[in-house]
C-alpha cells in the first residue's frame, strides 16, 4: 500500500486521502505554480498509526526516505547535510479545514552543525540562527509540549539586553546565544537534550501531527463543526522557503477578493523579513497588501496573475498563503475562502458576469441559510463588544433596547415609541403582544424551536433563547449574570445571529436586499419549479411576505386573531357558554371582526392564493390559568369582600375551566374535532371568510381563497365539514349572483391521514403537510417535552442525526409524506400539495419536498428568499 504521495502525484479531488492542504498543494504543483516541492503522508497512514497503537511501520518510513531523496535531487540540497542542508516544514492537513488544530513546524532539519552550514551557505548568520531558534521553539512546543512562554520570555530578555524592540534587529551572535538558552530550556523542561538527528526530528514531528488529531481542541472543534471522527489527518512535508532572508523577502496571507464585501480587489496583509505565522501572531503589525505594489511591483503583478489562475481553476474565491524569498514568490496554500453572506452573493453574481460560472453553478455556491443574515439588522462588525453571556442564536439580527420583563409593559412602552427588549424565562402565547412591541426577545429557557424562537423567527424579530447563564428575578425586576446585576430599564443588546448578549447600546447596520441579492433570487425563480409561499397571520406579515417574493400564503392561522386583547373576552364568553344560543351570541360578535381580518389579508394578497386554516388549538388555551383562578378565588374568600353571588360565579368559572383541562392537549379536543362537536365555531369563521370575499368581489379584487381543515385523521371528518363549507359558500354565491373561486382542503398532520390519503382526497382539493404535528405524532414526541428534556441526549448519542423538528425526518415522517402524495394523487391527479410546517423554510427539507413532487413550500416571510434559493438548488 502506498502511504506517501509526492505533490506531483496528487490532485484537488484527493482531499479525503491527502487532506485539503495536501490535495491543493498537489493541484497547484501540477498547474505549474511555484510551490516548494514536498510530499503528503496520507490519512490512511493516520488510521494505521492509531490501529497499531500509535506506531508506524518501517516500510512507511522507507517511503518517506524515497520521497525525500526525490526532493533532494530536485533542489540540489541534502537533508541533514553539512554543506547545503535541506530544511523542511511539517504541516497537518485534514480533509476539512481545522484551523489551529496543530501548529506547523518550520525549519526542521536544523541542528548545531547544519545551522553553521546554513550560515556559511547564505553568508547570513543572523538568518541561520533566526531559523534555528524558531525551529527549537516550534518543535519543543508541538512535540515536547513545552509552552511557548518559556521561549518568549528568553527572547524578550535578549531584546531588552540588546536594547532593541524588534526580533529582526537581533544580530547573529545574540541569536546564537539565544539558541543556547533555548536548548537549556528544553533540557530543563523535558529532561532530555534537544534532538539533533534530522530524521529523528522528522519522525517525531510526523507522530506529533497524527497525535494532534486527538488533542482536546481538535476533538471539540470536530464536535462543534460536525466533522466525522474517522477522517484522520494527513501530514505534509515540504521543503522550506524563507521569508526571513532580509528586506527582499517576506510572508503573507491574502484573499483573491474581499471576503467581507465581495469587492473584486485583493485583500490581505504581509510582513517583510518574516517567517511563518508572524503575520497572524501579531508580533509586528503587518502591512496591507496594496503596499506590496509599491515595494515589489513585479511580485505584486505575479500574485495578481496567480490569483486569476487559481480562481479559474477552483471556480471560487481563494484564501492564499505565500512567501517571498529574495524576490521570488512561492505559494504555500490555497483554499476556498470563507465569506460573509454579502460577499457570497456578490461573488456569485460577479463570477457569472465574468463567465467563470454558469448561473446554476453560481447558485449552488451560496448557502441559503446565510441569506438570513442579509434580511436583518446586524451588529456593526467593527465595534468592540462587551459580551456577558451567550445563548442560542434563535432568530437572526441584532436588537438593542431597555430591559423589560413583562409583555404588557413592553407593549405600553413600545406604543410610546421606546425601544425595549423583552426578557423572560420563556414566552407563551400570552406574551405575543409584548414580542410585537419589543425590538427583540431574550429568554433563559427553551431551545431553538421554543415558543419564543418560533414566534420571533416568524416575526423576523431577533431572539436569543436558552441563555442559561442569566438568572431572572421577576419579583425584583432584575437580571443577574455572575457579578453583574441589571435592572429593568438598563440597556442591553442581543445578537440573534451569534447568541451574544451584550451590555449597553451597540451600533447596528440596516439590512439590504441589494441588487445582487435581487439578481440571485430572480435567477433562482427562473430555475425552480417549487412554488414558495409564506405563513402569515396578519396583513403586515402578508405585506412582508409579498415584498420577499412569496407567491401566496400557505398558512394563515386564525387563532392569533382570537388572542388579541379586545377579542379575548368575547372568545372566552363563547367558550364558556352553557347553551348553543349563548355561544352563537358571542360568535355573532366575533364575526365582523374576523371578516375584517380576512378582508385585509385577502386584499394585500390580491391575485395570489391564501390558505386559511380554521381554528386549531384546544379551547382552554384561550382561558385563564386554573392555578391563577384557584388562588384568586381562595384569596377572595379569605378576605370575604365579595358577595356570595360573585363567589358562586367565580366558582362556576373555575369549574368550567377545570372541565376543559386535558391530560394531553396535543392529542386532545382540537383541530377539526372542535368543529365536529361545536360546528358553530367553524360556521362563524366560514361566514366571515365568504363575507369578506363577497366584499372584495364587489370591489373587483381578485381572491383565491383556500379553506383548510386541520387535524383530519378520517375522511368522514372532512366530508362533514366540507359539506358545511359548501352550503355556506352556495348561499354567498347566490347573494352575489356569481361563482366564487374557492377550494377546500386539509392539513395532513396525522399518520392515519397519510395512509388513508386516497380516501381523504375524495373530499380534499389540496393537501398541506403540517410537519410540526406530523413529526410529533409520527415520532410520538411532544415537541416541548422532547426539546427540553430528552432530545439533547438523543442527538448526543446520535440516535437521531438531527433535531427532527428542525430538519425533516425523511426516513419516518418523509416516508409517510411519500405515501400520502402517492395515494392522494391516485384519487385526484391534479391534487395541489404543499408543506406549511417549520420545515418549509429549511433547505434540506425543501430539497426533499421537491424530490417527492410537492407543488409548494410555505415558510415564515423572512425565510422566503432562503426557500426561493433552496428550491432552485433542489432543481439543479
Ligand atoms: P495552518 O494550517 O495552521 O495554516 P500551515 O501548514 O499552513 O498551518 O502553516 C502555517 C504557515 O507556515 C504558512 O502559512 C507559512 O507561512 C508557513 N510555512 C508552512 N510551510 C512552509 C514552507 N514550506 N516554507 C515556508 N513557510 C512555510
Ligand atoms: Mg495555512
Ligand atoms: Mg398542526
Amino acid at each position: 500500500k502506498k502511504y506517501v504521495y509526492l505533490f506531483s502525484e496528487g490532485n484537488k479531488r484527493m482531499k479525503e486521502l491527502l487532506g485539503g492542504k495536501g490535495a491543493n498543494l498537489a493541484e497547484m504543483t501540477s498547474l505549474g505554480l511555484p510551490v516548494p516541492p514536498g510530499f503528503t503522508i496520507t490519512t490512511e497512514a493516520c488510521h494505521l498509526y492509531y490501529q497499531q497503537n500509535k506506531s508506524l511501520p518501517e516500510e512507511l518510513f522507507k517511503e518517506v526516505k524515497n520521497a525525500l531523496e526525490k526532493i533532494e535531487k530536485a533542489l540540489g540540497k541534502k537533508f541533514g547535510s553539512t554543506e547545503n542542508p535541506l530544511l523542511l516544514s511539517v504541516r497537518s492537513g485534514a480533509p476539512v479545514s481545522m484551523p489551529g488544530m496543530m501548529d506547523t513546524i518550520l525549519n526542521l532539519g536544523l541542528n548545531d552543525v547544519t545551522v553553521e552550514a546554513l550560515a556559511q551557505e547564505t553568508g547570513d548568520k543572523r538568518f541561520a540562527y533566526d531559523c534555528y531558534r524558531r525551529f527549537i521553539q516550534m518543535f519543543s512546543n508541538v512535540v515536547l509540549n513545552i509552552p511557548h512562554y518559556n521561549f518568549e520570555r528568553a527572547l524578550d530578555n535578549a531584546k531588552e539586553l540588546a536594547g532593541v524592540t524588534e526580533d529582526t534587529m537581533l544580530d547573529g551572535e545574540i541569536l546564537k546565544g539565544l539558541v543556547d538558552e533555548y536548548k537549556r530550556i528544553v533540557l530543563k523542561n523535558s529532561g532530555k537534550s534537544f534532538p539533533q538527528e534530522p530524521f529523528e526530528q522528522l519522525k517525531l514531528a510526523i507522530y506529533a501531527v497524527f497525535d494532534s488529531w486527538n488533542n482536546p481542541r481538535a476533538i471539540i472543534y470536530r464536535q462543534i463543526n460536525k466533522i466525522p471522527e474517522h477522517y484522520g489527518t494527513a501530514v505534509n512535508v515540504q521543503s522550506m522557503v524563507f521569508g526571513n532572508k532580509g528586506e527582499d523577502s517576506g510572508t503573507g496571507v491574502l484573499f483573491t477578493r474581499n471576503p467581507s464585501t465581495g469587492e473584486k480587489v485583493l485583500f490581505g496583509e504581509f510582513l517583510v523579513n518574516a517567517q511563518g505565522e508572524d503575520v497572524v501572531a501579531g508580533i509586528r503589525t503587518p502591512q496591507p497588501i496594496e503596499k506590496l505594489k509599491e515595494i515589489m511591483p513585479d511580485i505584486y503583478d505575479e500574485i495578481l496573475q496567480l490569483c486569476d489562475k487559481l480562481e479559474k481553476e477552483y471556480r471560487d474565491v481563494q484564501d492564499i498563503e505565500f512567501t517571498i524569498e529574495k524576490n521570488r514568490l512561492f505559494i504555500l496554500q490555497t483554499r476556498n475562502a470563507k465569506r460573509t453572506a454579502k460577499a457570497a452573493v456578490k461573488f456569485a453574481v460577479d463570477f457569472v458576469e465574468e463567465g467563470l460560472l454558469s448561473i446554476e453553478e453560481a447558485l449552488l455556491k451560496i448557502d441559503p441559510n446565510q441569506l438570513d443574515k442579509l434580511l436583518h439588522r446586524n451588529i456593526d462588525t467593527e465595534v468592540k463588544l462587551n459580551v456577558i453571556a451567550k445563548g442560542l442564536p434563535a432568530s437572526p439580527g441584532a436588537a438593542t433596547g431597555k430591559i423589560v420583563f413583562e409583555a404588557d409593559e413592553a407593549e405600553q412602552l413600545g406604543k410610546k415609541g421606546e425601544k425595549v427588549l423583552l426578557v423572560r424565562p420563556e414566552t407563551t402565547p400570552d406574551d405575543i403582544h409584548g414580542m410585537v412591541a419589543a425590538q427583540g426577545v431574550l429568554t433563559t429557557k427553551g431551545g431553538m424551536t421554543s415558543h419564543a424562537a418560533v414566534v420571533a423567527r416568524g416575526m423576523g424579530k431577533p431572539c436569543v433563547c436558552g441563555c442559561e447563564a442569566l438568572d431572572i428575578y421577576l419579583e425584583d425586576e432584575k437580571l443577574v449574570v455572575g457579578e453583574i446585576v441589571l435592572y429593568k430599564g438598563d440597556v442591553l443588546t442581543i445578537d440573534g445571529t451569534t447568541g451574544d448578549v451584550i451590555i449597553g447600546e451597540v451600533d447596528l447596520v440596516e439590512p439590504e436586499l441589494n441588487e445582487d441579492v435581487l439578481k440571485v433570487l430572480s435567477w433562482a425563480d427562473e430555475i425552480r419549479t417549487l412554488n414558495v409561499r409564506a405563513n402569515a397571520d396578519t396583513p403586515q406579515d402578508a405585506k412582508k411576505a409579498r415584498e420577499f417574493g412569496a407567491e401566496g400564503i400557505g398558512l394563515c392561522r386564525t387563532e392569533h386573531m382570537f388572542m388579541e386583547a379586545d377579542r379575548l373576552p368575547i372568545v372566552q364568553k363563547m367558550i364558556l357558554a352553557q347553551t348553543v344560543a349563548q355561544r352563537k351570541e358571542a360568535l355573532d360578535k366575533l364575526l365582523p371582526i374576523q371578516q375584517r381580518d380576512f378582508y385585509e389579508i385577502f386584499k394585500v394578497m390580491a391575485g395570489l392564493p391564501v390558505t386559511i386554516r380554521l381554528l386549531d388549538p384546544p379551547l382552554h388555551e384561550f382561558l385563564p390559568d386554573v392555578r391563577d383562578l384557584s388562588i384568586e378565588l381562595a384569596l377572595a374568600k379569605e378576605k370575604g369582600d365579595l358577595s356570595s353571588s360573585e363567589i358562586a360565579k367565580r366558582e362556576e368559572l373555575l369549574k368550567r375551566v377545570k372541565s376543559l383541562q386535558e391530560a394531553n392537549p396535543m392529542l386532545g379536543h382540537r383541530g377539526c374535532r372542535l368543529a365536529i362537536v361545536f360546528p358553530e365555531i367553524y360556521e362563524m369563521q366560514v361566514n366571515a371568510i365568504f363575507a369578506a370575499i363577497s366584499q372584495l368581489v364587489n370591489e373587483n379584487i381578485e381572491v383565491y381563497p383556500e379553506i383548510m381543515i386541520p387535524l383530519v385523521g378520517e375522511a368522514k371528518e372532512l366530508a362533514i365539514l366540507k359539506e358545511m363549507i359548501v352550503n355556506i359558500a352556495t348561499q354567498y354565491e347566490g347573494k352575489l349572483g356569481k361563482k366564487i373561486n374557492y377550494t377546500v382542503g386539509t392539513m395532513i398532520e396525522l399518520p392515519r391521514a397519510c395512509v388513508t390519503a386516497d380516501k381523504i382526497a375524495e373530499y380534499a382539493q389540496f393537501f398541506s403537510f403540517g410537519t410540526n404535528d406530523l413529526t410529533q405524532t409520527t415520532l410520538g414526541f411532544s415537541r416541548d417535552d422532547a426539546e427540553g428534556k430528552f432530545l439533547p441526549s438523543y442527538l448526543e448519542k446520535k440516535i437521531y442525526k438531527e433535531n427532527p423538528f428542525a430538519v425533516l425526518d425523511r426516513e419516518g415522517v418523509g416516508a409517510l409524506m411519500e405515501i400520502a402524495v402517492e395515494k392522494g394523487r391516485k384519487t385526484r391527479p391534479e391534487l395541489k400539495i404543499g408543506i406549511c410546517g417549520e420545515h418549509g423554510g429549511e433547505p434540506s427539507s425543501i430539497e426533499f419536498c421537491h424530490k417527492i413532487g410537492l407543488n409548494y413550500v410555505s415558510c415564515s416571510p423572512y425565510r422566503v428568499p432562503i426557500a426561493r434559493l433552496a428550491a432552485a438548488q433542489s432543481k439543479i
